[in-house]
């Protein structure tokens, strides 16, 4: 098959910004695996679906395998997100989002019906997979497997800094704390906790720019 190198790592540790320069630099497709529990936490929001409800659940699993996603090239800001032709690229980065996203993705039937989805993008010439299990569960073969993290201090700063340049109103501490119980509940679920892969390279990129994070990757 296609070659794939794979990304994983807490949120916030720079992945998404690596692996998208990378795919950019090597001309390979990018998967954006967060991107897909996002519209699952979003189509499960506005259905006002509660994860903790059986019947709830095998809905969200129902929309999730018939989920009408488009990503689209967007040059230089990465890419746009469509879902069944609404762009939806800012809403899946709201807070409320993020929180169903990670809500949703402890869910195994959840995690199971966007499994054949993902393992589809690896196709010629390469793909790039963004995500917390690209390298443990979806692509267990990948090629070449990376685990970028950084301290949850530093996640915190630079979301705070991508929000205040939005113009977001933010608070460094209560992002702090988000951060800090995302961690909990990533590593500590039954299905794909988020762990570096037996063979993947760790790459810490505390205090480091994007620019001495990709040099380090391609070392
Ligand atoms: O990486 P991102 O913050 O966009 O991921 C959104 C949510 O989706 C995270 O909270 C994480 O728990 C979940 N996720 C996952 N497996 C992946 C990618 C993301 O469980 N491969």
């Amino acid at each position: 098959g296609a070659p794939v190198m794979t990304l994983d790592g807490p949120g916030g540790a720079g992945k998404g910004t690596l692996a998208s320069a990378l795919a950019r630099e090597l001309g390979w497709w990018l998967l954006d695996s967060g991107a897909l529990y996002r519209l699952v936490g979003l189509v499960a929001l506005r259905a006002g679906l509660d994860a903790q409800t059986a019947a709830d659940c095998a809905v969200a699993v129902d929309a999730s395998r018939g989920l009408d996603i488009v990503f689209e090239p967007d040059r230089g800001a990465g890419q746009r997100v469509r879902l069944a032709g609404e762009d939806v690229t800012d809403v899946i980065r709201t807070d409320e989002v993020s929180d169903a996203a990670s809500k949703w993705a402890v869910q195994p039937a959840i995690r199971a019906a966007l499994l054949e989805r993902q393992r589809d993008f690896a196709t010629a010439p390469g793909l790039i997979a963004d995500g917390r299990d690209m390298g443990t569960v979806i692509f267990p073969e990948a090629d070449l497997k990376l685990y970028i993290t950084a301290s949850p201090e530093e996640r915190a700063r630079r979301r705070f800094a991508q929000l205040s340049g939005q113009n977001v109103d933010a608070n460094l501490d209560r992002i702090y704390r988000e951060i800090l119980e995302r961690d909990a509940r990533d590593a500590s679920r039954e299905v794909a906790p988020l762990k570096p892969a037996d063979d993947a390279h760790v790459i810490d990129t505390t205090g480091e720019s994007v620019a001495a994070s990709l040099a380090k990757v391609r070392g």
